[in-house]
């Protein structure tokens, strides 16, 4: 059977690797970026290069979307030059963090196009994307998801949510707000550690071994703050982005969510004090600034 023709919008940090790896696979590809230079060196590898989401939707069976917000996703998709207008795609597939309420609505405006929408919200970084080992949280009709898992195979694991569009994004807002929480609550305990006296790296090899353990000490503490480096490659505006989404889905449905909002809130003080761009580590930094410590080892 022959390849679909796959189009690949968004090639960023988590979107470059990943478009990578299905140029690898042997599926033919058509890829846009508003940063050129990302076009290309994909284009070198064998890409085509499009010239909007119209363009690509035009050329291509499936197109996949990596880009940093809800409302850049839904004007991808739905603006007169977008997804929904293109001849040929019929499944839009984003792999984006868009939030429940952006998949839905994306979701109709493209049905009255005769198109549809799979969201496929990603976990496991940029590391993830560049070995295929990511967690896949899908949510689509049930042939659908068999149409796409071949491809989507190639950047991790899929997990079949559900069929109602929304529900990937719901479980990977949630996943977003525990891994945000773990980085601000280590970083707290750690400053503690170290003010009073305790190695950073004796602490945090404890933790390890103990009941304390998380993803941001057994990860995210080695690799970017004992060094100093805080660039573990996820950035501050993003994860401020995934947390509000996160408290304001658990508002709309009625549960409250006070952690949450308390990270949330770390995190706009993060992002007023290192700037968007700054990686989400520098929640750590904060807490340093606050405590007086450097959590080095
Ligand atoms: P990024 O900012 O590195 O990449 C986004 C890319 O989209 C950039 O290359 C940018 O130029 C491009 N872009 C922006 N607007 C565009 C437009 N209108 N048309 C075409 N291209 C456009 O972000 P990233 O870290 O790769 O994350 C992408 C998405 O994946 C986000 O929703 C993020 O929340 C999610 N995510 C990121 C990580 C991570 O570890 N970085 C992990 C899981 C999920």
């Amino acid at each position: 059977m022959q390849k679909q023709k796959i189009g690949f919008i968004g090639l960023g940090r988590m979107g470059f690797p990943m478009a990578q790896r299905l140029l690898t696979a042997g599926y033919e590809l058509v890829v846009l970026d508003v940063n050129t230079e990302a076009m290309d060196l994909l284009a070198k590898e064998g890409a085509e290069k499009a010239t909007s989401a119209k363009d690509v939707a035009d050329k291509t069976d499936i197109v996949i979307t990596s880009l940093p917000k809800p409302d850049i996703v839904s004007g991808v998709a739905l603006a007169d030059d977008g997804i929904a207008a293109g001849s040929r795609a019929t499944i839009m597939l984003d792999v984006s963090t868009t939030g429940p309420s952006a998949a839905k609505d994306i979701a109709k405006g493209l049905a009255e196009k005769g198109k549809q929408w799979v969201d496929c919200p990603v976990s496991g970084g940029i590391k993830g994307a560049v070995n295929g080992t990511l967690a896949l949280m899908v949510s689509c009709p049930n042939d659908i998801f068999e149409t796409v898992k071949p491809i989507i195979e190639n950047f991790g694991n899929p997990v079949h949510v559900g069929e109602d569009a929304g529900l990937g994004q719901v479980v990977k807002l949630a996943n977003n707000m525990l891994a945000a929480a773990a980085v601000f609550l280590t970083a707290e305990a750690m400053a503690m550690g170290v003010k009073a006296g305790v190695d950073a790296k004796v602490m945090l090899d404890i933790i390890n071994m103990s009941t304390g353990r998380n993803s941001a000490s057994l990860d995210k503490f080695p690799k970017a703050v004992l060094p100093g480096t805080f660039d573990f490659g996820f950035a501050t505006g993003l994860s401020y982005k995934d947390v509000r989404l996160c408290v304001d889905e658990s508002e709309t449905l009625g549960v409250p969510m006070v952690g949450g909002s308390l990270v949330r809130q770390i995190l706009a003080i993060t992002q007023s004090k290192y700037g968007a761009d700054s990686d989400f580590t520098c929640m750590a930094k904060l807490i340093e600034d606050w405590s007086g410590v450097e959590i080095r080892g």
